[in-house]
């Protein structure tokens, strides 16, 4: 099959299916159908073994002359004059940008509800969410749209997604992968990575995204294994030291997604695994934290869209001022604000000891208690949500219940690990995702685990 024969089915294959998943944003069809154009006429080379395939895009990442809103009104006419990291390393190999995919509004949410959009449906049962932020990343692989897409993942939303929708979805290691050109929402937890429907594809783009890169000083020098060159069989699995922390199949979590991990625990076991339980005794605290922190970051990081250097400006202002609270106003949905607020608030001079710096302490201890694991473990595994996606709707109106959804995730964001969501089983018939989480720059025994677990 040709790139454009491939694209083609691509798009058509979009248009008929996303009236009913609403995973899209923006398509890019007229781009798409001329680089696979270019890419047929050069022929593959052995370098490029990826090149003239499609895949998505999340719409919180920076696509050159491609409309870009982060799924907010405020960047309705975004039009980015150039392309994160991410994208010009795709480019470089011949992939192909399909489209932009939905989120919550900034990335801040769990269930694509957010979307100032649209609401993007679980490719299982469309009256489900898809979980969240990356949502339509994660509906859109599940249905078979495209084969990979990028995701971010700040506090869980490359994982809970992945977990909803029965995908496998990877957030590298803090540092793995450059934050250049991903609009910020907590720069201290946001990685980028992707969303696929096998293992060995997510490995192997894993390894294309990744590395330093100048523009991003927080990226690692770290060298990038090929990881899925070094995937292998059963093998890799016997002897490898599994923790399971009994604060993750405790009180809260579902008991069919409890079934359903325990029977991949089991099969670990039985493929000559060792696993043990042990003890994450700060997870408790991590919701708690992750909102001051994340929200404190994003109430910085969001000061830039005051209607003047990007996107929708407001109309019928009295002065610069105006301008101001106007497009913010008009341009930020509810969720967005009550972060900003939030994180405003924790930084105040009056109460920054109370919450932000509190919030700081909480997360050392939260990465303390996993290197003590790691001493002994080599990785940890668990569920990635305590629940299976739920009705769209149900949990919209609060804003507690859905940040629990969070328990799971948000503490590998706090420690910088990367941490996977696999599909494991199933649960009142929607998928469950094992969480497995590594030792900082581990992705290989990850993939190597998840990969003999498919
Ligand atoms: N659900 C979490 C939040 O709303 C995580 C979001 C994310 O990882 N981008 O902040």
């Amino acid at each position: 099959i040709s790139a454009t024969e491939l694209t083609k089915s691509t798009f058509e294959n979009i248009k008929s299916t996303d009236d009913k998943i609403e995973a899209f944003l923006t398509l890019n069809e007229e781009t798409a159908l001329k680089q696979a154009a270019e890419a047929d006429e050069k022929g593959i080379s052995a370098d490029q073994l990826v090149a003239g395939i499609p895949l998505g895009v999340k719409d919180n990442i920076v696509t050159k002359g491609l409309r870009t809103t982060a799924a907010s009104k405020i960047l309705d006419n975004f039009n980015p004059i150039y392309d994160a990291t991410v994208i010009e390393k795709l480019k470089a190999q011949g992939l192909i940008t399909a489209g932009k995919l939905n989120l919550d509004e900034f990335a801040m949410g769990g269930s694509t509800e957010n979307s100032a959009y649209q609401t993007t449906h679980n490719a299982w049962d469309l009256t489900r969410v898809p979980g969240g932020s990356s949502g339509g990343s994660a509906a859109s692989v599940a249905a078979g749209q495209v084969l990979a897409a990028l995701g971010t993942d700040t506090g869980g939303s490359i994982r809970l997604p992945a977990s909803y929708n029965g995908v496998v979805g990877m957030k590298p290691t803090y540092g793995r992968v450059s934050r250049w050109g991903i609009i910020a929402f907590g720069s201290s937890l946001d990685q980028v990575g992707w969303l696929t429907q096998s293992v060995k594809d997510n490995a192997l783009l894993t390894s294309i995204i990744s590395g330093h890169d100048d523009h991003d000083l927080t990226s690692s020098t770290e060298a990038v294994p090929n990881f899925a060159s070094q995937l292998n069989d059963d093998t890799s699995v016997k002897g490898l030291r599994i923790a399971v922390p009994k604060e993750y199949l405790g009180e809260g979590v579902d008991e069919g997604v409890k079934d359903a991990i325990q029977k991949a625990l089991n099969h670990y076991e039985s493929l000559g695994a060792i696993v043990d339980e042990v003890s994450l005794p700060n997870t408790q605290y991590g919701v708690a934290a992750y909102y001051i922190i994340s929200s404190s970051e994003a109430s910085s990081n969001l000061q830039r869209f005051d209607g003047i250097r990007y996107g929708v400006r407001a109309q019928d202002v009295e002065n610069l001022e105006d301008v101001y609270v106007k497009s913010r106003s008009e341009g930020f949905g509810d969720e967005v604000k009550r972060r900003i607020m939030l994180g405003t608030f924790s930084l105040s001079a009056g109460f920054y000891d109370a919450y932000f710096k509190k919030a700081s302490q909480i997360r050392t201890l939260i990465r303390q208690d996993f290197e003590k694991v790691f001493e002994d473990h080599d990785l940890v595994m668990g569920p990635a949500g305590p629940t299976v996606a739920y009705k769209i709707g149900s949990n919209i109106t609060d804003p507690k219940a859905m940040y629990m959804n969070d328990v799971l995730t948000v503490p590998v964001n706090m420690a910088g690990l990367p941490g996977m969501s696999i599909p494991a089983g199933f649960s009142d018939n929607m998928p469950v995702g094992l969480q497995i989480i590594g030792k900082p720059f581990d992705e290989q025994t990850m993939y190597n685990a998840a990969y003999a677990f498919e």
